[in-house]
């Protein structure tokens, strides 16, 4: 089998074809690393030339519990075997059951199920506009944030290079900077009707709340009658070693959305809300055919058995321990690591230069990381990761900076 050195210098012929085969039927909307990728198992995955790489990135943040986790694959399959898809106009069985796991970990209340995280963002904005027939239907979100690419949430999310060219966006979205309680306050009037916010940004840097933060928007919904809204669509289901991220904070929000992990890799979303707000959907105001089909239910319920199962929330803190302590230290040895922030397994290192260059590198070093806003390394690893794997990938990361820092 042929092999490549490196992924950037010289492109396998079973990858060249498939590239050849992309650039001439799929839609170029996305900038592609040129590796196929063929198979995965746990933190591991390999590419068609038979290389090997270790993922701290598995899935964009979807395989939460790694490539193909066993007891997932296995319900898919003895799901899909039985049924696969019917509408929502009739009743089955796990999709109950799985709207009844997620709501005794979270905050109680129902569950609304979709395929994504744009919708079920879309689902909260409605549901705030539907409380108030539409008469309170503003909504304040924040600079940094990210909630999807659909109209409605494209222009809920606060970042102009994501907008351009798209106007105009839907309206009624207000957008204050991160962890500003007093421009919050500020924006409020008699139309606002919700305020969304990620408990802890994602895309916009892996950010947690500034102190007291969520707790303010808390004080702010309540005085003023508002929907506190979590997207959670990247934080939660488990991955900060709480089943949600808003309870480390001990803050309670309205409306939560999941979607990425909530399935371990297959698709499917969903919006919780209390019973007090969930009626305001009433029949025909909103659907998704495919929300809560039976193998996403399948495989969601799965997942959570899974964390449980294995003890993976436990899990979770020690691991991000291990990624402190590594990349802290690396911190220490090298000033162009501007900052270490650890959520679980939810990890930013900031960086003094762009971090393109250190995401290539680390290819070529069969090391799977991903950048967002220029200069932050994002790792979203499995929540299954081993100490040796951590250990591994801490290293090859740090050579790969300190190489790269060096060479500036
Ligand atoms: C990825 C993401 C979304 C959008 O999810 P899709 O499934 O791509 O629609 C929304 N919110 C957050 C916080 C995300 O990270």
């Amino acid at each position: 089998m042929a092999t490549t050195d490196s992924a950037s210098s010289s492109i396998g012929e079973k990858t060249k074809g498939v590239i050849d085969t992309f650039s001439r039927f799929v839609v170029p909307n996305y900038r592609r690393f040129p590796v196929c990728l063929v198979r995965g198992e746990g933190s591991r995955i390999w590419d068609a030339e038979g290389n090997e790489y270790l993922d701290l990135f598995p899935g964009w943040g979807c395989n939460l519990l790694g490539h193909c986790p066993g007891p997932v694959v296995k319900a898919v399959q003895e799901q899909v075997a039985r049924l696969i898809h019917v509408p929502n106009s009739w009743y089955i069985e796990p999709q109950g059951e799985w709207a009844r796991l997620l709501s005794e970990r979270s905050f109680g209340g129902q569950a609304f199920f979709c395929n994504s995280g744009t919708e079920a963002n879309e689902a909260a904005i409605k549901l705030v506009r539907l409380r108030t027939n539409g008469e309170r239907y503003k909504i304040i979100t924040f600079q940094g944030g990210f909630h999807g690419r659909t109209m409605g949430s494209i222009s809920a999310t606060a970042q102009p290079k994501y907008q351009e060219g798209l106007g105009p966006l839907v309206a009624g979205f207000q957008y204050a900077p991160h962890g500003d309680l007093a421009a919050v306050e500020k924006l409020v009037d008699d139309k606002t009707g919700g305020i969304l916010v990620e408990p802890v940004l994602g895309e916009g840097g892996v950010v947690p709340p500034p102190a007291g933060f969520l707790q303010g928007l808390r004080r702010i919904a309540d005085d003023r009658d508002l929907l506190l809204i979590f997207d959670e669509v990247q934080c939660g289901c488990g991955r900060t070693g709480e089943w949600f991220a808003h309870q480390h904070f001990g803050v309670v929000p309205d409306v939560m959305t999941l979607a990425k992990s909530l399935c371990a890799g297959i698709a499917g979303g969903a919006m919780i809300t209390t019973f007090e707000h969930a009626k305001h959907l009433r029949p025909g105001m909103h659907a998704a055919t495919f929300g809560g089909n039976p193998i996403a239910a399948a495989a969601g319920i799965a997942a959570i058995r899974m964390i449980e199962d294995e003890g993976l929330l436990e899990h979770v803190a020690r691991a991000a321990d291990l990624f402190r302590q590594r990349l802290g230290g690396l911190r220490e040895r090298c000033d162009a690591v501007r900052d270490v922030r650890v959520m679980g397994m939810m990890i930013g290192v900031e960086l003094a230069f762009e971090g393109a260059a250190v995401v290539q590198a680390c290819l070529d070093r069969k090391l799977l990381v991903n950048c967002t806003q220029g200069n932050v390394i994002r790792l979203l690893p499995a929540m299954t990761i081993a100490a040796d794997e951590i250990e591994e990938g801490c290293d090859r990361l740090a050579d790969v900076i300190l190489d790269v820092a060096g060479r500036r």
